[in-house]
Parts: C-alpha cells; structure tokens; sequence
C-alpha cells in the first residue's frame, strides 16, 4: 500500500465551498412523496421562498452553532482564525447536524398541521394541547416518556434520522416526562430559551390559517399561541412572552412585511403582555444596539448569552437588523460565548423568512441534515387550508393520505 493513502474518514465531508453568493432552492421532497400521485397543493412562489427561508434557516443556524454551543468567543477565533465560525464543522458524528431546537421545531410544526386537520374533520381543536402531544412523540424520539403515552402516528415520527439526542434542554425534558395530560402546564419557572427556539412554525401557520385579516390581528393570534406553545414548558412569563413575540414577527415577515415595520407592531403586541418588561428591555437594547453602527460581535455580548429567553430573541433580533444578509447574520448569531445553537436557530428563522430560501448560501443547505424533510414542512404548513380534508368534504384517496400524514389528534 503507498505510504500517502488517506486516513480513514470517519464523517461525511462537507460540500465543495461554493461562492457565498450561490443560491439554491431546496429540492423538493418528491422523489420520496407518494402524494405528488394525488392532487397535492403546490406552495405559490411567493410563499415557497419565505416559508422554506424559516424553516431551513432556523436548521442552518442551529447547525452552525451546534459544535461551539458550550465554546467560548475566544476559544473559537483561537482555533478558527479572528471570524470564528463561518462553515459547518463535526458535531455529533457528522457536518450540518441539527440540535433538539429543529427537532422541536418540526413537532411544533407538525403539531400545528395536526391541529388544523382535527378543526378541519371535528370542527373544534385546543390547538396548544394538539401541539403538546406532538412534543410527547418528539419525548418518544429521545428514549424518553411520559405519563400519558402519546400516539405514534403520523409521517414525521417515522423519519428514523430523529431518533437523535442531541443534548436536549434539561427543563424541556422534566417538563414533558412531568405530563399526565397533553395540554399540561409545567411546574417550573424556567425563563430559558426553549419555547422561543421551537416556535417560528406558529408565524408561518397563523400567517396562512388567517390570510385575508389584518397584519396586525394576524400577528396578535400567532403571539398568543406562540406564548401557549411555550407555556407547555416554561412557567415563567418572560419565557412565554419572548417566544411570543418571535412567533408575531415570523408571521409579519411571512406576511412581507419590511422587518422595522415588522419589529414596531411586534412590539405593540407585546407592550399590552404583563410582564413584559424584561422582554421589551431586551429587544429595545438589540435595537438601539443596531442602529449604533456595523455589526459586531460586541456587540452580540452586550445582549447577553442567550440561555434565557429574552437574551436569545434579543440576540437574533440584532443579528437580523445588523446583518446585510443570511449569511452575515447567522454567522453574527453564533459567534459568542453562550447559546450559539438557540441563537443561530432563531436568528436564521428570522433571516430565512426574511430574505427567503434562495439568500441561503448552498454551502449551507447541502449537507444539512434532514433539509429535504424541512422543506417539506414548509411546504405543507404553505399549503394545509388548501387541503382535501373537512367535515363536508368526501373521503378519497388524497384525503386519506393527508389524514394518515397528519392524524386529527
Ligand atoms: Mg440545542
């Protein structure tokens, strides 16, 4: 054997940098999609691009952040150069892997389409309870249970890819293992950043379940239930109210908004919340900070780390406002000595619904793990009030295929 024969390689190696200015659409999930046989609802352009922009721009951020999570700033620019992060590098045994964030994310979404198909079929739905019982099967994934056993139906629990642990937050974990009913309300008074960085799929959701009423009656409902989802973890308001508020701006955004018009009603909502102060304070800071000159990683640490709630939004809220693009700003996202996965998770759904799947560098989307079912969920929770299913609608092949991808419960 020649003395120059390459090592082993353990992981999968990361795509040939491309330019950062390549873009990309995700491809699409047909060549695995029975449906595509049935009438299945396309996506309008417009929404394919905003919808998909969240959801692998939230995986994206977390991905990059995934490795250095429990790093320090210096640490990183000492091993990585003065930029510090600015690829995917190995965590978990491979490039571009997802955390608990966009796993969670994914049963935020799929517990949303799950609840519109049991409004659709029974004509009433607790939306928050439909989405906690999604996040029973994501408890299922990790080995874990709970007292109330949860259905294992449906298409995304068979995605074998997420039976991952992928060091999942500890008050997430005893909440859900606490839970004897699906909506149950946790006891703790945990303000961490764990409602917010699974929460963007309620913008997205309410932005096309309400379409036709006003941005701002839009924005409110994806507020309240998005503070709902993370009541079903986090006790305390501020944990509540911070992911709230991202669930209002994801929606504004998706609703094509411009972002500082999109920050201002956001804002509005919030004001009127008791116990807002500690989220308002946080998100004015990221503002003022923003305005005071070029994006800089400085100013990322004066927000905080982002292990509570408000620090992270905070931090993505920056990122968002400071970054001239995608790129820039999930990079500014998880380059700091805290939660660099939560934050790159929330910044990169903001900036992704923001500029849309196509500012998504390719070096980012190729090699992500589990893109093709992201954009799948995109794609759906673009669609779902367009699907075949309802109380007066007759049963057929596409409706069947629908209500066994998301079962009414
Ligand atoms: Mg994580």
């Amino acid at each position: 054997m020649p003395a120059t024969s390459p090592p082993t390689v353990r992981m999968k190696q990361p795509p040939f940098p491309a330019d950062s200015a390549a873009t990309t659409i995700v491809p699409g999930t047909a060549a695995r999609d029975t449906a595509t046989r049935l009438d299945r609802p396309k996506p309008t352009p417009a929404r394919r691009r905003r919808w998909r922009g969240c959801m692998v721009g939230g995986a994206v951020g977390d991905a990059l952040g995934a490795p250095v999570e429990f790093k320090s700033l210096d640490e990183m620019r000492a091993e990585l150069g003065p930029g510090g992060v600015h690829g995917y590098l190995p965590a978990f045994g491979r490039y571009g892997a997802i955390t608990d964030d966009t796993q969670m994310a994914m049963f935020t979404a799929e517990g949303l389409l799950r609840a519109y198909a049991c409004s659709a079929v029974t004509g009433t739905v607790d939306v928050p309870s439909v989405v906690g019982h999604a996040y029973l099967r994501w408890l299922h994934t990790q080995r874990e249970s709970a007292t109330i056993a949860p259905a294992l139906d449906g298409w995304l629990v068979r995605e074998k890819a997420l039976f991952a642990s992928r060091v999942p937050g500890v008050t997430v974990i005893d909440a859900l293992r606490a839970r004897t009913s699906f909506g149950e309300r946790p006891r703790n008074t945990s303000k961490g950043c764990g409602g917010a960085m699974r929460v963007a799929p309620v913008g997205l959701w309410c932005a096309r379940l309400d379409e036709g009423m006003s941005p701002d009656r839009i924005a409110k409902h994806a507020f309240e239930l998005g503070a709902d989802t993370a009541a079903l973890t986090h006790g305390h308001p501020t944990g509540q109210l911070a992911a709230g508020y991202v669930a209002a701006l994801v929606a504004l955004l998706a609703l094509e908004l411009p972002l500082h018009d999109a920050l201002g009603r956001a804002t509005a909502i919030l004001v009127r919340r008791p116990g807002h102060a500690e989220t308002m304070a946080a998100v004015e800071h990221a503002r003022k900070l923003a305005a005071a000159g070029e994006p800089r990683a400085e100013f990322v640490a004066r927000l905080g780390e982002g292990w509570v709630a408000e620090e992270a939004v905070a931090i993505a809220v920056y990122c968002t406002l400071a970054a001239a693009d995608f790129d820039a700003g999930v990079r500014l996202a998880v380059n700091h000595d805290g939660d660099s996965d939560s934050t790159g998770a929330i910044a990169g759904n903001l900036l992704g619904t923001l500029h849309g799947i196509e500012s998504i560098p390719t070096r980012f989307t190729n090699g992500l793990e589990l893109v093709e079912v992201l954009a799948g969920l995109a794609d759906d929770l673009a669609t779902f009030p367009a699907w075949p299913i309802g109380q007066f609608q007759p049963a057929t092949d596409a409706s069947a295929w629908w209500l066994d991808r998301y079962p009414p419960h």
